[in-house]
């Protein structure tokens, strides 16, 4: 980040480590350069709920160095149906506290850094820049707007997961690279207007979609540290449970975006 050239990883492991990551190490494109990179990186879970869950306990799992949780809310009996890092004895008690133990619990190499905080636009400024890479598990449009406007002009990648009903949505954003890769305001300039598209709350979530969707967000995170396969970025992966189809339509960068064109504010 200080513009010196990047070091490569320490591949100095424990027994401990080389144990519990061994079927990673195995892996010709993760190794043992790879899983160091993983140890290095620091990554950011913006929602400690149904996308959350799956999502923060693989990162954790696979040995990302550093985890950061934001979530403002407490945990509702209403929850358990899909957000499977908690359990029915933390009812009532902050998320990311919830969260952070069932991580430490599944790996205590992992750092978590749990934030119960509501992120706004101070708070994501003062969050985002600590993190390599950002993911998006929340419920609200608001939320998902000034996420991604914070990480195109923070200069960080922002991997983003959406569920509804027995649909689910996920892409990669890394507009601050510059073209070709688009922001998520070309894919959608405004957020919709207030009670045109409903919540989960409002009109529910098939429990396994939120696992599905988060799962595979976690694999793109994982891709991203690695530097391996194809990127999602400029691409939107589509997913209806009921018809068991998965789509990936292109996304193009919007040279008049009002975000990352020449409509830049
Ligand atoms: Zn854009």
């Amino acid at each position: 980040m200080d513009g010196s050239l990047p070091q490569a990883p320490s591949l100095d492991f424990t027994e401990e480590e080389l144990h519990r990551y061994s079927r990673h190490i195995l892996l010709g494109e993760v190794g043992a350069i790879g899983q160091a990179r993983l140890r290095e990186a620091r990554v950011l879970v913006v929602g400690a709920g149904g996308l959350g869950s799956p999502l923060a306990m693989y990162l954790a799992a696979a040995g990302i160095g550093t985890i950061g949780l934001v979530d403002h809310d407490t945990l509702e009996l209403s929850n358990l149906q899909r957000q499977v890092a908690h359990a029915t004895d933390r009812v009532g008690r902050p998320k990311v506290e919830s969260m952070a133990g069932t991580l430490r619990a599944l790996n205590p190499l992992t750092t978590v850094e749990p934030y119960a905080v509501r992120l706004t636009e101070e708070t994501a400024r003062d969050l985002i820049p600590r993190y390599d890479i950002v993911c998006d598990g929340t419920d609200n449009f608001p939320t998902r707007f000034l996420l991604g406007d914070a990480c195109h002009r923070l200069g960080r990648p922002l991997v983003s997961a959406a569920v509804l009903r027995f649909e689910g949505q996920l892409s990669t954003f890394k507009s601050h690279l510059g073209a070709p890769h688009p922001c998520h305001r070309c894919l959608h300039p405004e957020p919709p207007p207030e009670g045109l598209v409903p919540s989960c709350g409002e009109a529910g979530v098939l429990g396994a979609v939120t696992g599905v969707m988060g799962t595979l967000q976690a694999t793109e995170v994982l891709k991203e540290v690695l530097g391996i396969g194809q990127s999602l970025s400029g691409r939107l992966l589509l997913w209806d449970a009921l018809d068991t189809r998965f789509r990936t339509i292109r996304l193009r960068r919007d040279p008049a975006c009002k975000l990352c064109g020449a409509g830049e504010a």
